[in-house]
């Protein structure tokens, strides 16, 4: 496509005739435009009034954006249509967009590739837990914070990828959006089909900030986000019902327990000293063992909130009842809870899953010695629904295109 200036420049023109401008790369409009979800609520506030409407019309954006889940200015049929179209003119509405959409063969998790505006890629994965024993149905969104990671963690293959750049505020919020939307529209065809009653389906109930990247490393961006999560007026996700995993960033942990939020906190350990730690964790070689227990310590007394500690158990690494026995001395007495996870290999990773009666065995030394574990199946093995898996597979396929 070719453009002309609108205001050609009569002097050096010398006549009427308008001279080419240079090609220009057509791009569609929208995708230049910043996301209204980037936006704060005082700066919505402020973006009402200058477009000359009433303060209570920023109540009613921020609803229909966080509440309904309007997808475009369109939808916003509470809103007159000359101030929609003039967010229209300034705003996108979300912005990231969906590449490749995978569902379990279960049906129970599916994980999504978003693109962002410039063309970064980052993962999300929806997990649908039933009916179990005494907890209730559960529909967790697993999220993403940065496009990559800098901390190069060898088991992980977000961590393979290196680091790519931080996500906005809107960019995180986006995919609990879109997600729930997802659940949404599954719900709509349950009570419309009669297979269940409105009061009956489930909406999305936690979000785990497990994704790609390390969230306390982008740490103003996070928080803002659950701030919006968290609001009442809109997705009005409790906090209790947020958990932000951490690598193990010792002065964000000490931040984080002065926040408002009653969070989850969970505490990527997955080996109890320094030297199976840093083998496998670089960033151990900055905030060494001694010095993040002693953060998370402090954290359970300043918040009186337990802490969740993930272990990948890797085979033959981090798995032997050794292992086992120190990390019950670490953790004695700490208000915890630790969630065992048998690794789930990537492409160019050297660890394989324990078989399960080391992890049976390794299970055993921790409950005997009274600390509360579970071992959690990984969901969605068959889609890559592991962290940066799926990222690393369209990169592949990018380079090498499937059969
Ligand atoms: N950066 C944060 C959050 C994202 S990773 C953190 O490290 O905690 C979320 C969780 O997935 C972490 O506990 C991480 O160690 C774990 N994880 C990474 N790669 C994995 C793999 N291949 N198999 C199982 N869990 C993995
Ligand atoms: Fe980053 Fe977490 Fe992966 Fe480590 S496990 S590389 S901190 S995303």
């Amino acid at each position: 496509m070719t453009t002309a200036s609108p205001h050609p420049d009569p002097e050096t023109t010398g006549t009427s005739e308008v001279p080419e401008a240079p090609a220009t790369i057509e791009m569609p409009r929208e995708s230049l435009l910043p996301s209204i979800l980037d936006v704060n609520e005082d700066d919505l506030n402020f973006v009402v009034l200058q477009l000359g409407q009433p303060p209570f019309r920023a109540r009613q954006l921020w609803r229909s954006l966080y509440h309904d889940g309007a997808r475009s200015f369109d939808e916003m049929t509470t809103l007159a249509k000359p101030f929609r179209a003039a967010l229209e003119e300034r705003y996108r509405v979300s912005p990231i967009t969906p590449e490749i959409e995978l569902r379990s063969a279960d049906g129970s998790t599916d994980k999504v590739l978003f693109k962002l505006q410039d063309g970064e890629l980052i993962e999300t994965v929806l997990m649908r837990y039933g009916l179990d024993g005494h907890r209730r149905a559960r529909r967790t969104v697993c999220i993403s914070t940065q496009a990559g990671c800098a901390l190069g963690c060898k088991f992980c293959a977000t961590g393979q990828q290196g680091f790519r750049r931080q996500l906005s505020p809107g960019e995180i919020v986006a995919q609990v959006l879109h997600m729930r939307g997802v659940i949404r529209g599954e719900n709509a065809a349950l009570v419309a089909s009669g297979e269940a009653k409105k009061d009956e389906v489930t909406e999305i109930t936690n979000v785990v900030f497990m994704g790609m990247g390390e969230p306390l490393a982008n740490y103003n961006n996070t928080m803002q986000s659950i701030a919006v999560m968290n609001h009442g007026q809109g997705m009005n996700i409790g906090a209790r019902h947020l958990t932000v995993s951490t690598v193990g960033l010792v002065p964000e942990i000490r931040k984080l327990a002065r926040e408002p939020y009653q969070l989850n906190l969970a505490v990527s350990l997955h080996a109890p000293d320094d030297e199976s730690r840093s083998r496998t964790m670089p960033v151990n070689k900055r905030y060494p063992i001694a010095r993040l227990m002693h953060a998370c310590r402090d954290y359970v007394e300043t918040t009186n909130r337990r802490i969740f500690f993930e272990y990948v158990l890797l085979d033959r690494e981090n798995d032997t009842p050794e292992h086992a026995k120190k990390l019950t001395v670490l953790l004695k007495g700490l208000m915890c809870h630790v969630n065992l996870i048998p690794v789930n290999p990537t492409e160019n990773g050297p660890y394989a899953r324990p078989n399960d009666k080391r992890s049976a065995l390794f299970r055993e030394i921790l409950t005997k010695a009274g600390i509360p574990n579970t071992v959690r199946q990984e969901k969605g093995i068959d889609i890559n629904a592991g962290c940066g898996q799926l990222r690393a597979r369209a990169l592949d396929d990018a380079v090498e295109p499937a059969e």
